[in-house]
Parts: structure tokens; C-alpha cells; sequence
């Protein structure tokens, strides 16, 4: 089976085909086409929707006949057309999913809507061979939370963030050291060389019950330490980046502990944890989950960085997991900004399994 899959929901236009292995795990990406729209959103120090939204219909024609020819199909080759349609931006996931609807429509194919959400819990399936159930932590500049993945189309939500996003603590203390946008890549460069140590930052939530993030005070701290220090000299914007990364590494770590725990009450052993979301690719946080899993006797999956980000490769595979199962979706369903990966049912969209 091969999926077409496209990605809008934020600052990335990406179309990807990726097919499954007959009686085997996993996939094969065949292409998988990705622009970034980072340099038009950089003056700005974060995604502007209205810009996000144009810069999608410039490109996303193109990007698709160019990941069908990358991966050397026509679209009578594809099984499916899928699209994330949410949660993201309202106006880039239109253009991608009606996009999408349109080449269904044409060429009479089945549609999938896919949950942005669910694609990079699912994406692990993708690229390593894991078993049902398991647990996700999904950490970008949208999204911090973490999932028991019970099924496609099946999951319970264990803790999310109740301010600030990951990836956005990291671009807004990025701002405040005036590094460009992303300030994720930039705060994890500078930290190298910075003293995690010097200061004192808080670790909201730690120690806490359940598997909830508090991300907002942290960065007010930070906030707080730059105003102390006036004008921050190069060393003491090394030594901020590398405190306030250490205080995101102890934080994902307690909480991940914490959603080990909610999982191992109501579903049993996990059969791993995977990571998901730009914030993914942070090495630091990669190896404390990697030493956490170890103490835990837990298996730990981490997609290779370039799929933790967003990308279309996780949205067709997410399309191929459910066409798989038969749930596939009518052209009449809508964007959904908000979309709780809890309220993503398996094939209720308009399930044929
Ligand atoms: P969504 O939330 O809908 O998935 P997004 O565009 O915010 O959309 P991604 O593209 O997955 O999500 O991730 C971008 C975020 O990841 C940015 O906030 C960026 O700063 C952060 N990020 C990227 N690389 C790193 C890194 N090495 N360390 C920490 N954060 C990072
Ligand atoms: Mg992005
Ligand atoms: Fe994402």
C-alpha cells in the first residue's frame, strides 16, 4: 500500500508518499518533501498565522508533484490521499486538507483525515518494530503532552502542559537572550559551552502527582534573571541557556516518570516510550529519557530528528496505519484547530472496519 500525505497545521508544507512492507513492520519513505517557512516567519520571533497560511498555497502544488515524482508514482499508484486536518493553524490546514480532498475527489481515491497529534505518536511504527500499547511524549512548539498509545485511533491522554508549550518556553527564552527564531537549536549550541548551574531556576510541577507540565514560571525566571543582569554579556547568556535547559531536562523527567506511572496503573506495562515533536531532537533531553528507560527496564524509541519535526512522512503513514484498518473519512469533513488526540476515534470518522 502506498499513502500520499500532506502536512499544513503550522510552518512546514510537506508532502510525502511512504508505503508498508508486505507481512512486515514498519514503513518505506519513498519521498518526503519539507519547506520550512522559518526565514518568513524569523522577523517576527514566532509563526504568524496569516503568512503561514499564504506561504502553503505558493508552494503546495509543487511539493506534491514533487514528492510523486521523487518517489517515482503517479497518483493512480497511491491507495490514499492524507492530510493532517488539526490541530494547528486554521488557515494552513484548509489549504492542505481541501488539497487533499481535491485529489481524492479526482482521482477516487479514499481521504484520511489524520490528527497531527496521532502522527507523531504513531510514527515510531514507522521507522522501529513496536507493539501496542505504549507511551508518547509529544513535545514541539504546539503540543507538550504525554499519550498512552493503546491503538490506532486509541488514545488516552496522561498529562499536558497547562501554559507554555516545550518548544515555546524555548523560543520565548531564546527571544529574551536575543537569539533568533527557533530558539530551540540555538539554546542547545550555547549550552555546551554555559554553566547549568549558575542559576537557580524553578522546576514547576516536579515532584508532583500525575503527569501534568508548568512551563510559564520557568520562563518567567529566566525573564526575571535577565532583567537582574541588565545587559547579559555573551558568558552569562550561556550559562541562562544551559540553566534553563537543565531545568527542562529535570522537568521532562519528572513528569515522564510521572506518566510511566499513570500508564503502568491503567494499561499495564508500556512496551516503550517514543518521543515525538521538534523538541525531540534535543540531544540532552534524548539522553536523559534514554538513562531514565534504562533505570526503567523500558524500551525507548526516538525517531531520527528529521521525523520528529514535522514532515509529511508521519502524516502518510499515519494515513497508511488507518487505511489499513478501513477507517478512512468523508470529503465533507471539516478543519478541526482544536483537536484533542483523546477525541480522535478509530473509524468513527466513517469507519468501513
Ligand atoms: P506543532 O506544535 O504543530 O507540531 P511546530 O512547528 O511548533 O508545530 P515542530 O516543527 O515539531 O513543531 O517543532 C518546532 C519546535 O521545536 C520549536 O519550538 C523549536 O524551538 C523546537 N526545537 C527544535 N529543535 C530543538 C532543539 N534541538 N532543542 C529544543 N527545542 C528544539
Ligand atoms: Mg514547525
Ligand atoms: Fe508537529
Amino acid at each position: 500500500m502506498r499513502v500520499l500525505g500532506i502536512e499544513t497545521t503550522c510552518d512546514e508544507t510537506a508532502a510525502a508518499v511512504v508505503s508498508d512492507r508486505l507481512g512486515m513492520d514498519g514503513g518505506d519513505i519513498l519521498s518526503n518533501e519539507v519547506l520550512s517557512q522559518i526565514a518568513q516567519h524569523a522577523a517576527y520571533g514566532g509563526v504568524v498565522p496569516e503568512i503561514a497560511a499564504r506561504a502553503h498555497i505558493d508552494v503546495l502544488d509543487r511539493l506534491i508533484a514533487r514528492a510523486l515524482a521523487n518517489a517515482r508514482v503517479d497518483l493512480a499508484d497511491i491507495d490514499a490521499i492524507a492530510a493532517a486536518a488539526g490541530p494547528g493553524l486554521i488557515g494552513g490546514v484548509l489549504v492542505g486538507l481541501t488539497a487533499a480532498k481535491g485529489l481524492a475527489l479526482a482521482s477516487g481515491k479514499p481521504f484520511i483525515a489524520v490528527n497531527h497529534l496521532e502522527a507523531h505518536a504513531l510514527t515510531a511504527r514507522l521507522t522501529d518494530h513496536l507493539d501496542f500499547p505504549y507511551l508518547a511524549l509529544l513535545v514541539s512548539g504546539g503540543h507538550t503532552q504525554l499519550v498512552a498509545v493503546r491503538g490506532v485511533g486509541d488514545y488516552r491522554r496522561l498529562g499536558s502542559t497547562v501554559d507554555d508549550a516545550a518548544g515555546e518556553a524555548f523560543d520565548k527564552v531564546a527571544k529574551m537572550l536575543g537569539l533568533p527564531y527557533p530558539g530551540g537549536p540555538q539554546i542547545e549550541k550555547l549550552a555546551q559551552e554555559g554553566d547549568p548551574h549558575r542559576f537557580d531556576l524553578p522546576r514547576p510541577m516536579v515532584g508532583r502527582g500525575g503527569a501534568d507540565f508548568s512551563l510559564s514560571g520557568l520562563k518567567t525566571a529566566v525573564r526575571l534573571e535577565v532583567l537582574k543582569l541588565g545587559a547579559p554579556s555573551e558568558k552569562d547568556v550561556k550559562d541562562l541557556a544551559a540553566s534553563f535547559q537543565a531545568a527542562i531536562v529535570d522537568i521532562m523527567i519528572d513528569r515522564v516518570r510521572g506518566g510511566i506511572k499513570l500508564f503502568t496503573e491503567g494499561e499495564g506495562r508500556p512496551s516503550g516510550l517514543v518521543i515525538g515533536g521538534g523538541v525531540g531532537a534535543n540531544g540532552p533531553i534524548r539522553r536523559a529519557l534514554t538513562r531514565l528507560c534504562a533505570e526503567s527496564g523500558l524500551r525507548f524509541v526516538s525517531p531520527p530528528g528529521n521525523l520528529c519535526s514535522d514532515n509529511g512522512a508521519i502524516i502518510a503513514w499515519a494515513g497508511l496505519e488507518r487505511l489499513k484498518r478501513g477507517f478512512t473519512d468523508d470529503l465533507d469533513f471539516a478543519p478541526r484547530p482544536r483537536w484533542p488526540l483523546d477525541a480522535t476515534a478509530s473509524g468513527t470518522h466513517h469507519g468501513k472496519a
